[in-house]
């Protein structure tokens, strides 16, 4: 379907999702002119609470879709698990940015994995953990001694903030956490002993032209992003060849918009891809507060086909989310912090586990601290004991 690109001012960007992902893309679409419209399913959702319009409904219901995609001039997303029948109807009535096939590799993570490992014409040729696809106990217990253990069991769809994945670390390990997981087939993945996660996000407009930020350092805890450090501390050749997996991975998907890659930094210095994700990303938080243009900013442009600014920082940073209860806590003090920049999503409860805004501090360029600088910079808003040291589930420490 066509519509007029670049989109004119007043035009309506249609988001599927109602989550802190489109109420920071919504602000950001305010900010260029435009109106956003969100498609959810959640009432009172973050992005609604800042759009133009919502369409409250499941993200099944071919009614409610087609609605939906008439109120809109061009779709994007913040959420992507919409069945591939949706994309179709969507697609068929509005321009989908990203488009419906990047969406399907994104949603499974062995068609991720499959195009990411390609190197035919649509994959893109990076390396990964070594992986298989596993949809039963024989299959797994097979696998897993190729692959060896430790290892790691997902599930392929539906996995978000390290749910729907399981540690194997000896063989008594295999058949509770292939009874635990479903759907089936599930995916078994080797355990990388990484030396840090890193993110690179970039953006690419339907003319080809991409632009990416310098990745970003990321800590975990209990599966869940913690901390991100902006620009990761890593050689400057590593940061490199991560931009240039990013801009790679966008190029071969042929997308429209932004698009994060995980990835691991091995002991060696080597990238290994982990997920993409065909939109803006938990990581790129700080980029609202450190960037002239942000991840928000530079997905908007690329969906309504403005053109991109370099994806440019004017301060390096530090991210750190607010989640659950425990981060909401800590919100009275960060905002009595000079220094401290809040972002609250509008969640009205906090339930353990879930994102419900982030504080950001800004360094001078170039002038990062080390570890115990950044927890002090962050001061009230640093998560407590072990600040952003990534951990198990159970509470190990990785
Ligand atoms: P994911 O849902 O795949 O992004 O995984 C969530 C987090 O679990 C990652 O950010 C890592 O900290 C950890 N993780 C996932 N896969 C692996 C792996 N193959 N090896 C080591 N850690 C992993």
């Amino acid at each position: 379907m066509s519509a007029a690109f670049p989109l004119p001012p007043n035009a309506t960007i249609g988001l599927v999702g109602g989550g802190q992902l489109g109420r920071m893309s919504a602000l950001a679409a305010a900010r260029l002119g435009y109106r956003c419209h969100i498609l959810t399913r959640e009432a009172d959702s973050p992005a609604a609470q800042v759009a133009a319009g919502v369409t409250l409904s499941d993200y099944a219901d071919p009614a409610s879709l087609r609605a939906f995609a008439e109120a809109v001039d061009v779709i994007s997303f913040e959420f992507e698990n919409v069945s591939a029948e949706g994309l179709e109807l969507l697609a068929a009535i509005r321009p989908v940015r990203p488009g419906p096939a990047v969406l399907r590799i994104s949603q499974d993570r062995v068609a991720e994995k499959t195009f990411l490992n390609g190197a035919g014409l649509n994959g893109a040729g990076i390396a990964t953990a070594p992986w298989e696809a596993v949809a039963t106990l024989d299959e797994l217990r097979d696998a897993a001694g190729r692959i060896g253990l430790p290892a790691v069991l997902k599930t392929t769809r539906y996995g978000y903030d390290g749910k729907g994945q399981a540690r194997l670390r000896g063989p008594a390990d295999l058949a509770p956490a292939f009874a635990a997981l479903s759907p089936k087939p599930l995916i078994l993945e080797g355990f990388v002993d990484f030396a840090c996660e890193i993110s690179a996000i970039c953006a690419r407009g339907a003319d080809g032209v991409a632009v990416c930020f310098d990745p970003m350092e990321n800590r975990h805890r209990d599966g869940i992003l913690d901390l991100t450090v902006a620009p990761a501390r890593i050689p400057e050749a590593t940061a490199a060849a991560a931009r240039a997996i990013a801009l790679r991975i966008a190029a071969a998907l042929d997308l429209v918009g932004v698009l994060a890659v995980e990835m691991f930094v091995g002991r060696d210095g080597a990238l290994l891809a982990n997920e993409i994700a065909p939109r803006p990303h938990n990581s790129g938080h700080w980029t609202i507060d450190a960037c002239p243009a942000s991840q928000f900013e530079l997905h908007i442009r690329a969906v309504a086909g403005l053109p991109l600014p370099p994806a440019i920082r004017h301060a390096d940073a530090a991210m750190q989310n607010l989640v659950g209860p425990e981060g909401l806590a800590r919100w009275p003090a960060i905002l009595a912090t000079p220094g401290l920049i809040p972002h609250l999503y509008g969640k009205a409860e906090a339930r353990p586990g879930r994102k419900m805004g982030h504080a950001t501090r800004l360094f001078p360029r170039g002038s990062l601290p080390g570890e115990f600088g950044i927890a002090a910079a962050l001061g009230p808003a640093a998560a407590p004991a072990g600040a952003g040291f990534a951990e198990d589930a159970d509470g190990s420490a990785r």
